[in-house]
């Protein structure tokens, strides 16, 4: 890495930019939780932002730090979903014009909350890589900034809010734990937390149906992984070839990557349904899912990211019909 991108000040000053368009999240205790993982476990309810996820935040965070030449000429991005979405809130929100770029493997539930938020939507391809490759094209042909779901210092200067966050109301945290994909949310979290405390330790959770963060630091280098449905749908996506930012950061501030299989999220997705009357998407259950079946190592102190929201009815429905507690 040729410069630290993101420091401490830069998570503060992301905090005082985006506090007129978000807001603070809360920290729920889990009793049910702590009592099976043997620890004291909290939820970090990003599933309660807005716009379905942490991801506004360092979309916020972007968006406001564009000039006003920029801002004209409106934004562009490709997400599996929770990116745009809140790409798109931001938008509206301060007057911009949006286009999102997401391939055909997104889900309907994304796609219609999509079309409601006042975005303009391309479907373009099979991967992430051909969407993002389409706002690209825009951005040649109209002039458009395309806005990085993960790889850009704004946006993980943005997520690393939810560490300031954490550190407010836990401040006794060792652990936290949370979906990993693109690395934008573990290295605003690693830059929060460990440079408070080196000690604390910073868990990824990636889906077995595509990890190509976990595949490219086994590997040494970003390299590309094939992917397949999974529940965990916003877990999925490539890290860029040229990943300029988050491979080095997830090098440095995770501890442990591990790998989380279907059975094991939708088991975390019931939990939070069952015991906290919560409807989450996969990866946001990844953490719960991991400590359920006990696959990483906690401290004394653990906080779980809930990183959104985004999930078709009827896949909560066949959970609760294929897994809900009898009891
Ligand atoms: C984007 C996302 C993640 C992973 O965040 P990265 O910054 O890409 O690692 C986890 N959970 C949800 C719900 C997300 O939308």
């Amino acid at each position: 890495m040729a410069e630290k991108p993101v420091g401490l000040r830069e998570i503060w000053m992301a905090r005082t930019r985006i506090s007129s368009v978000t807001q603070k999240t809360p920290l729920l205790y889990s009793a049910e939780l702590s009592e099976i993982a043997g620890t004291s476990v909290s939820l970090k309810l990003e599933n309660l932002n807005v716009s379905g996820s942490f991801k506004i935040r360092g979309a916020a965070n972007k968006i406001l730090s564009l000039t006003s030449e920029e801002r004209e000429h409106g934004v562009t991005t490709f997400s599996t979903g929770n990116f745009g979405m809140s790409v798109a809130y931001i938008a509206k929100k301060l007057g911009i014009d949006a286009t999102i770029c997401i391939s055909k493997r997104v889900p309907k539930a994304k796609v219609d909350a999509l079309h409601q938020s006042g975005a303009q939507i391309e479907i373009y391809g099979d991967s992430q890589d051909e969407a993002e490759q389409r706002s690209y094209q825009l951005e040649k042909e109209q002039g458009i900034t395309v806005i990085h779901p993960f790889d850009d210092p704004f946006i993980i200067a943005g997520q690393g809010t939810i560490g300031l966050e954490l550190l407010e109301d836990l401040p006794e945290i060792d652990t936290v734990i949370g979906g990993l994909s693109g690395g934008g949310l573990h290295s605003g979290l690693g830059v929060a937390l460990k440079k408070t405390d080196p000690a604390i330790r910073v868990i990824g959770m990636s889906t077995a149906k595509g990890a190509t963060m976990y595949e490219s630091i086994q590997a040494g280098r970003p390299i590309q992984v094939e992917e397949h449905d999974t529940l965990a749908d916003s877990l999925l996506g490539g890290i860029g070839l040229n990943n300029r930012y988050t491979f080095d950061m997830v090098q440095q501030y995770v501890n442990e990557i591990s790998l989380i299989d279907e059975d094991e999220i939708a088991k975390g997705m019931a939990f939070m349904l069952d015991k906290h009357r919560m409807a989450i998407e996969g990866a946001a259950a990844s953490g719960i899912g991991a400590i359920l079946n006990k696959k990483v190592q906690l401290g004394s102190s653990v906080a779980v990211i809930i990183s959104g929201s985004s999930v078709d009815t009827s896949v909560v429905l066949d959970i609760a019909n294929r897994y809900r507690n009898p009891n």
